[in-house]
């Protein structure tokens, strides 16, 4: 789940990170309000999932509380990578004489956090990856002693020479760390990180995404979820209890398990398809689980056609039959569906699909072909 920056940055704060202090608003007239309690320049910005915001033209300078309401008028509304703008930020504005780049990822290959830093800040850190990989320093931190001080030392060193700046950014590092752990985050960013003229250093862009699978534990997280600013049909997956990602292909998937899921995709790639989705009905029986799962694959309207892949264990075939039928029978689904499925109660299974005119395949490679050339006629 990603934060909007408002929202990370009160958690920053809390850490004692240094950030101007700010609020948020909805409407050009309450931007002004706050600029106006400010005061000074502020800077206005959009708040919305997505970086490059300053490019897209989401972040303005105001020289007074009527530019702001100004700048606030613009932004509002405005779309930044496909998502319309409700909400902006409002901050002082701080003068700038570098910007740098501290984040903080979970590392899979490490299993640890990976703390990575870079004076190259301001700009997208995967286009400084990219093209000057020298530019960023890194360090795995073991998760059983956490970030040292003389680590985040090190690394600050790579940032500033000026050794009050360097501990300035030491202890901020610090801070991320424990903002990190503390909210089950996968990734904790700040970019920029700044020195003023007068050589403070300051934090000016918050970015936070909390681990899913934190939210039970944290139910005062949970709520900081914006399902305006979320994909609709993986808000309604998530409603509907199912594990789903929506990709860019036409083969729509309902599988049952993720490691077959990712079986399924990856052979659909390899007979030359490409998923619209990854989705795990999950291990339990339940036909509603399969009728919401084809409501939400055919209102994607890339999809054209769809593979069930179902391999009865504790989830029963027959179930998954009944899911498909009364799925059928409550909305027209207007592209062809190819259902492999074989495992417990498989024959109960078989002859409801026969009863709706349907065959179901046992063996997945000829049912991934079968699938593929379907889309492939389709185009
Ligand atoms: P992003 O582009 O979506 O990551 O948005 P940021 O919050 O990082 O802002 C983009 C850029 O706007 C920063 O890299 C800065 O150059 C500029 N910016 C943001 N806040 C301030 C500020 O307080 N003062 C000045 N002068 N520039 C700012
Ligand atoms: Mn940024």
């Amino acid at each position: 789940m990603n934060l909007h920056e408002y929202q990370a940055r009160t958690l920053f704060r809390a850490a004692g990170i240094p950030m101007p202090d700010g609020d948020v608003a909805t409407t050009p007239s309450e931007a002004e309000t706050i600029a106006r309690r400010l005061g000074g320049t502020t800077v206005i910005k959009a708040q919305v999932h997505a970086g490059g915001r300053g490019k897209a033209g989401g972040v303005k300078l105001a020289g007074t509380p009527g530019e702001a309401g100004e700048a606030a008028e613009k932004i509002l509304g405005m779309t930044i990578k496909g998502l319309v703008v409700q909400r902006v930020l409002v901050v002082p504005a701080a003068e700038i004489a570098s910007e740098a780049y501290v984040g903080l990822i979970m590392d899979r290959a490490t299993q640890r956090p990976v703390l990575m830093v870079s004076a190259a800040g301001g700009i997208d850190i995967e286009e400084v990856a990219a093209r000057t990989p020298e530019k960023i320093a890194r360090l795995g931190v073991d998760p059983r002693y956490g970030l040292l001080p003389h680590q985040a030392l090190g690394l600050a060193f790579f940032l500033y020479r000026d050794v009050a700046q360097a501990r300035a950014a030491a202890r901020i590092m610090e801070q991320l760390y424990q903002v990190f752990t503390a909210n089950g985050c996968s990734l904790a960013e700040i970019n920029p990180l700044v020195t003023t003229p007068e050589g403070r250093v300051l934090a000016l862009d918050a970015k936070l995404s909390v681990d899913d699978n934190e939210l039970d534990r944290r139910p005062d997280l949970a709520l900081l979820r914006d399902e305006s600013a979320e994909e609709p049909s993986e808000v309604q997956a998530r409603r509907a209890n199912l594990t789903f990602i929506k990709l860019e292909g036409n083969v729509g998937c309902v599988v049952n398990g993720a490691g077959l899921a990712m079986a399924t995709m990856d052979l659909v790639k390899y007979y030359g398809g490409e998923p619209a989705n990854f989705l795990d009905i999950g291990g339990s029986s339940n036909p509603d689980k399969v009728v919401n799962a084809l409501r939400i694959i055919t209102s994607d309207r890339n999809v054209k056609a769809i593979l069930f892949n179902i391999f009865g264990g504790i989830t029963r075939t027959d179930d998954v039959a009944n899911g498909i039928k009364t799925a059928l029978a409550q909305f027209p689904v207007q592209v062809p569906i190819v259902v492999r499925l074989t495992g417990t109660n498989e024959a109960a299974a078989v002859s409801i699909l026969q009863g709706i005119g349907m065959t179901a395949l046992s063996d997945m490679d000829e049912a991934v072909q079968k699938v593929v050339a379907m889309v492939q006629e389709a185009a």
